[in-house]
């Protein structure tokens, strides 16, 4: 068996090599414009520098925050490891730009589900809908915003707010690519100049060669655990775009009068730009990981989203298994095959802000870090694995052969 799968992964990397020159030639791209934006923000030594307490005048805070504008064409950035999370960034810029009896209207769905009790969909007595702001949503017909009912409520009423979540989250449907991001941006300012369009990020920066505010976002919003920190940032999250916004959102995340003045770096400075400038790469070792996993998994016969050869949104890669067992077969051997904990064996359980239970392969160096081979999934029919990530290849490669070794013992 063990000859057989040797000779699939073989025959896999053969056909693959057209698709993988593709994503090379992105990562190639994106590495052009971070060097640009690092030399033309005069990054140097002494932007590893820290501040501590109020964090005033932290030359290498506000060059990153430089940097990211530039990479991201946007006006202004916030960068910090004060934002525990993508979702506390998220949280941040909602509660920043919405008011009470405002409405905020996503149109991608339900949001991603740590979103349920900030929006106020699931009670909660800090949410949103708990300061008098309304919450609508559309959703996708066909993988596809629709257009049409979009327009339709933006006539009819005042919306404060649009959410965009790019990757699909704990949903069957796919992620936006950034052409039909720009579409329907296109077709939102036909008839609405005003409204704020907010694009939930996570897992998709670097994964093409545009990002949303280049096709017309307001705020683009993403984890440093993700994508954009590539394993070295041990914590924070961004927020990017339009000038006043970003005000907005540091007013809300600091104090109003101090907004992006204080939050001190606390020696974090250097695994930010590392992370950055190792973004690139990264992104393509996990994107590559997953095109390998979409590959191998079909041909042993298991349904995946995105297909191999489909072009991608996000680094995020489906397994269908339609059977319990099997998904938490699979996490537990690429948990196994994971640099730290390996000897763990995960077992579903019940995660804060989440509905139904989860199994979680995280044999990460930075706790919930999903940048790094990840392997989690909701227990629920159908029982889809969401693996993401792989700081290298060739680890994601190793994990993905042994796990399925795993899967046909099982069988
Ligand atoms: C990861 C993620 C978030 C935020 O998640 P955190 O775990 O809070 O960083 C939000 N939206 C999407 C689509 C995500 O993938």
């Amino acid at each position: 068996m063990k000859e057989q799968i040797e000779n699939l992964m073989q025959e896999a990397e053969m056909n693959l090599k057209d698709i993988y020159y593709k994503y090379d030639k992105i990562e190639e791209e994106n590495s052009i414009k971070v060097l640009k934006a690092f030399k033309e923000n005069n990054v140097n030594e002494t932007c590893f520098n820290m501040t501590t307490g109020y964090g005033y005048s932290d030359l290498g805070r506000d060059t990153i925050e430089k940097v990211y504008s530039d990479i991201f064409k946007s006006e202004d950035s916030l960068v910090r490891s004060q934002f525990i999370s993508g979702t506390h960034a998220l949280t941040t810029a909602l509660f920043a730009c919405l008011r009470p009896g405002d409405t905020l209207l996503s149109i991608t769905g339900k949001p991603y589900d740590t979103l349920e009790e900030v929006i106020g969909i699931q009670e909660n007595d800090s949410s949103l809908k708990s300061y008098g702001i309304n919450y609508q949503q559309i959703d996708l017909i066909d993988n596809h915003f629709n257009i049409p009912e979009i327009k339709k409520v933006l006539k009819e009423k005042k919306i404060k707010l649009i959410e965009i979540q790019r990757s699909k989250g704990y949903s069957t449907r796919k992620s936006i690519l950034i052409e039909d991001l720009e579409e329907g941006i296109k077709q939102i300012r036909e008839v609405d100049q005003e409204v704020i369009i907010m694009v939930d990020n996570c897992y998709c920066e670097f994964v093409d060669t545009k990002e949303p505010i280049e096709v017309g976002a307001d705020l683009t919003v993403g984890s440093l655990i993700k994508n954009l920190g590539a394993g070295m940032a041990s914590n924070g999250a961004y927020i990017t775009g339009r000038k006043d916004l970003i005000k907005l959102c540091a007013e809300r995340l600091n104090v109003p009068g101090e907004g992006r003045e204080v939050g001190p770096s606390l020696g974090l400075n250097k695994q930010f730009l590392l992370g950055l400038y190792l973004a690139p790469s990264v992104v393509n070792s996990a994107i590559k990981t997953a095109i390998l996993t979409s590959y191998l998994l079909e041909k042993i016969g298991y349904e995946t989203e995105p297909k191999y050869q489909e072009k991608r949104a996000d680094i995020v890669q489906n397994i269908i298994f339609h059977d319990k067992e099997k998904l938490i077969a699979y996490c537990q051997e690429i948990q196994a095959s994971s640099p730290i904990d390996a000897n763990v064996k995960p077992i579903p359980w019940d995660m804060p802000g989440y509905q139904d239970q989860v199994i979680m392969a995280a044999g990460t160096f930075t706790q919930g870090s999903s940048i790094e081979l990840s392997c989690d999934g909701p227990l629920r029919e159908p029982y889809i694995a969401y693996q993401q990530g792989s700081l290298t290849y060739n680890y994601g490669k190793i994990a993905i052969k042994n796990a399925i070794m795993a899967l046909i013992d099982k069988t």
